[in-house]
């Protein structure tokens, strides 16, 4: 990925650790430092494919937090079972 140029507007990408907003299932999960590339213009996030996998992990466990609370908030570093 580095190197890349944004496919939206063309950006340069830097990799930061990012609030990162992922789409599971219908739900939307929000998950603290997450290790992104993100587009210094339009702030587009981009996802390795390992990290991707690993927020699948994490809106996998967090289905089951959501019973409890209303706005599912992780950290991408969290103890996965
Ligand atoms: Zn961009």
């Amino acid at each position: 990925m580095k190197g890349d140029r944004c496919e939206f507007c063309g950006g340069e990408m830097e990799q930061r650790r990012v609030l990162a907003r992922f789409r599971y299932k219908a739900q939307t999960f929000y998950i603290e430092n997450v290790p992104a590339w993100v587009c210094n213009k339009c702030g587009e996030q981009y996802f390795d494919a390992p990290v991707y996998k690993r927020l699948e992990r994490i809106a996998q466990q967090g289905e089951h937090i959501q019973k409890t609370i209303s706005f599912p908030l992780a950290e991408f570093d969290m103890a996965i079972a």
